[in-house]
């Protein structure tokens, strides 16, 4: 089989060994010769799947026993409402960093006060606020750590004294995190974890109940976390293969995966700088080390660059339809000869 370089933004690339383990385990999963689509939830072969899928979490961010971790269905954007139904009370503090926060903060305005307490919309989401302050009254502070279609990253966790809740839908386990600053952390498994399908919550417990209103069963983080996960019929293949993905960053580490991620990133930016055919928006400081957003400096080209591209087993680069041009995602089961193999593309078009 031809190797495609797939930068897709997502569902996207992950580690042969996950999607390895993943077509064996449709076919005999966990030595029942049943296929893992065919059994039980509640099989013990299942349950121990679960139970792993979260204590590895914990493990990998040295958390303690005030954190729990759930898998959810209802993708990223369920948990817009989520947030908001479990948390807020009064008033929401909200960073606006593109289309993925604003539509958070959407979906919290339902619920009560919002507050953007720093936005960079001012400059088409091309750069990341600093100086974040949120209001002492505020119940939280939610913030999008990675801009997946304007290609725009936090490179510090924002301080505040208010509890911490962040989308890591596109940026989980890409580089070394202080998990212990979050009260809430949320991740879509699309983008660097595995299947669609599966949603990872990491939540601080005595952050829940605070609430003045009834929240549907389905909704309350605290179903979810009491019943394990289990409370109704979990997307079963979906997460064994996050489990797969996260083994596979458990062995390499998150420092080498960082190294790598780091190296993966210079690579294809030194080429947007020192090619006079191609430059990045997002200011340099802000740049996406997972997402990175590149336009031609003559768009006439773009049709050329995309069939290049095409002819070199390139996949995936085209940007975002709402903001055009194009975007190369390099996330953590993308290896660098997949960057180089673009990179030399784009000298073509010195
Ligand atoms: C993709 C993405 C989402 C939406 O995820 P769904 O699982 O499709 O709902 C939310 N936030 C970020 C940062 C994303 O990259």
């Amino acid at each position: 089989m031809t190797k495609v370089h797939n930068f897709s933004a997502g569902p996207a690339v992950l580690p042969q060994s996950a999607i390895d383990a993943g077509i064996e385990a449709l076919k005999n999963f966990a030595g029942t010769n049943l296929s893992i689509l065919e059994v039980s939830h509640r099989s013990k072969e299942y349950v121990a799947v679960m139970d792993e899928a979260c204590s590895i979490v914990k493990e990998l961010w040295s958390l303690d026993d005030s954190y729990d971790v759930v898998y959810l269905q209802g993708g990223a954007s369920t948990q817009f409402l989520m947030v908001a139904y479990n948390l807020l009370n009064t008033k929401g503090a909200y960073v606006d960093t593109g289309t993925w926060s604003s539509k958070a903060i959407k979906e919290a305005q339902n619920f009560g006060e919002v507050d953007v307490v720093a936005s960079s919309k001012d400059k088409g989401y091309t750069y990341i606020p600093k100086d974040i302050v949120a209001p002492s009254d505020a119940d939280f502070l939610h913030y999008t750590s990675n801009n997946t279609i304007h290609g725009s990253q936090f490179h510090h966790i924002p301080e505040t004294n208010v509890p911490l809740v962040c989308d890591m839908s596109s940026d989980i386990f890409s580089r070394r995190v202080d998990a212990t600053k979050f009260d809430l952390i949320y991740a879509g498994a699309q983008k660097n974890l595995g299947p669609a399908g599966a949603t990872l919550v990491v939540v601080k417990k005595d952050i829940l109940g605070k609430v003045n209103r009834v929240i549907p069963t389905m909704l309350d983080y605290r179903t979810h976390i009491e019943k394990e996960s289990m409370f109704n019929t979990p997307p079963v293949f979906a997460v064994f293969v996050v489990l797969q993905t996260l083994k596979w960053i458990k062995e390499r580490g998150i420092d080498q995966i960082e190294v790598d991620n780091k190296a993966k990133a210079a690579l294809l930016y030194d080429e947007i700088d020192r090619n006079a055919a191609f430059n990045g928006p997002v200011s340099k400081e802000d740049r996406s080390m997972m997402n990175a957003t590149f336009l031609m400096t003559d768009p006439s080209r773009e049709a050329d660059f995309l069939n290049a591209c095409k002819e070199a087993n390139i996949s995936g680069v085209k940007g975002h339809r709402s903001v055009g041009g194009f975007r190369a995602s390099m996330y953590n089961a993308l290896t660098l000869d997949s960057v180089q193999a673009l990179v030399d593309v784009m000298k073509t078009f010195n």
